[in-house]
């Protein structure tokens, strides 16, 4: 079995308090909220903090606040069972609803939050490992060794952006406030990331991630397509989300953003940009979706081949945008997964 290392454990009362306690602690210091994915990590020693600051205990961080005609506000502590049952979120952001309803199992979706599935650490087959296994390999980039066995020769790491929630709240140009120990900040959810396995995240290191800014749903069109072995639970290998404003039938503009296919959330924006102005015909369809594969550049580290993948990448698009066009979501002899 194994067990987690020796901690102290901080229990601040605001999100301010957090901010004040991560500065003073430095990198000795995380913040753990539900803490079903720290607290694996910790046990495998992926990561070592010395003090935990948990943010269970703050109210300012719970509730979701406002009405979807001028947008919503989504604090970070929602669990994400919370997330998915919302009667407001399930109506007008169907698409968050249904990444937070499909994350792991209902245990963890109880548990985890919203905050932290945004923050949730980059995954690669060579890293989610026990430490002997990892030692008997001689480590990697991302913890302990100075090689990256999923890119010999690369200067940096590729470990995957696994969340669910991430490439909906990208493809809706959602927002995050940041509080940090010098203030605070909003930024948009896009800009929270950056494409690096091990410096995932473009938060400074003393900010706490206290809510999620939804922009007016009226004239959004979504909806969210996981890919995983397992539909009872997995994390993806690939997640499109796709967010259309739509007049009278025809798109003004569209976002196609990739999940799992490499360390953040992409944009797809050639395949987003032959959206706009058009009808969403099934040969437009077929056009976009064809356009977004080349723009999905998977790599071998995670579950079933990359090429496989990057297939269903096309594949994946086409019963998205056929879904929100109201098309039967037909595609020869591929098993629809949903
Ligand atoms: C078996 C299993 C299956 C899983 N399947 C999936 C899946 O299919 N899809 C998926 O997306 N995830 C999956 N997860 C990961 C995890 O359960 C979720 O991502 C969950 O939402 C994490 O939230 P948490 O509150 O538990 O985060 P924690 O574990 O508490 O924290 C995760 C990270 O976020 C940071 N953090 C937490 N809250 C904040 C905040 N407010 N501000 C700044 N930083 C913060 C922490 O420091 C930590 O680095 C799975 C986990 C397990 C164990
Ligand atoms: S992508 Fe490379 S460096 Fe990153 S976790 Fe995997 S093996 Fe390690």
């Amino acid at each position: 079995m194994m067990r987690l290392p020796g901690f102290r454990y901080l229990a601040p009362r605001s999100a301010a308090e957090a901010a004040t306690l991560l500065a003073e602690h430095g990198p000795e210091a995380a913040l753990v909220a539900g803490g079903t994915d720290l607290y694996p990590n910790m046990k495998r020693r992926q990561i070592e903090p010395r003090v935990l600051i948990g943010l269970r205990g703050i109210g300012e961080l719970r509730g979701v606040e406002g009405v979807a005609r001028d947008g919503l506000t989504v604090r970070a502590n929602q669990t994400l069972s919370e997330v998915a049952s919302d009667p407001r979120i399930a109506t007008s952001y169907p698409a968050l609803a249904r990444a937070a309803g499909q994350v792991s199992t209902v245990h963890l979706r109880n548990m985890g939050t919203l905050g932290g599935n945004l923050c949730l650490d980059t995954r690669c087959n060579y890293y989610d490992q026990n430490y002997e296994w990892r030692e008997a390999l001689g480590f990697c980039k991302k913890k302990d060794g100075d090689v990256c066995w999923v890119a010999l020769s690369s200067p940096r790491c590729w470990a995957v952006s696994s969340s669910d929630t991430a490439p909906v709240l990208v493809a809706l140009q959602a927002k995050v406030r940041l509080v940090g120990a010098r203030g605070e900040r909003v930024i948009p959810v896009e800009a929270l990331y950056r494409n690096d396995g091990i410096d995932y995240l473009a938060k400074q290191r003393d900010e706490v991630l206290t809510e999620v800014l939804l922009p007016p749903s009226e004239g959004l069109q979504m909806t969210y397509w996981k890919l995983r072995r397992r539909d009872s639970f997995d994390f993806p290998i690939l997640g499109v989300a796709v967010a259309l404003e739509r007049e009278n039938g025809t798109v003004r503009s569209g976002r196609i953003v990739l999940g799992a296919v490499t360390s953040a959330p992409v944009l797809a924006d050639e395949a987003s940009a032959l959206l706009a102005g058009q009808k969403l015909t099934p040969d437009l369809i077929d056009q976009v979706a064809a356009a977004a594969r080349l723009e999905a550049r998977p790599l071998d580290n995670t579950d079933l081949s990359m090429t496989w993948r990057r297939r269903m990448s096309e594949v994946y698009v086409r019963r998205a945008l056929r879904e929100l066009a109201g098309l039967p979501l037909t595609e020869g002899d591929l098993p629809i997964v949903r």
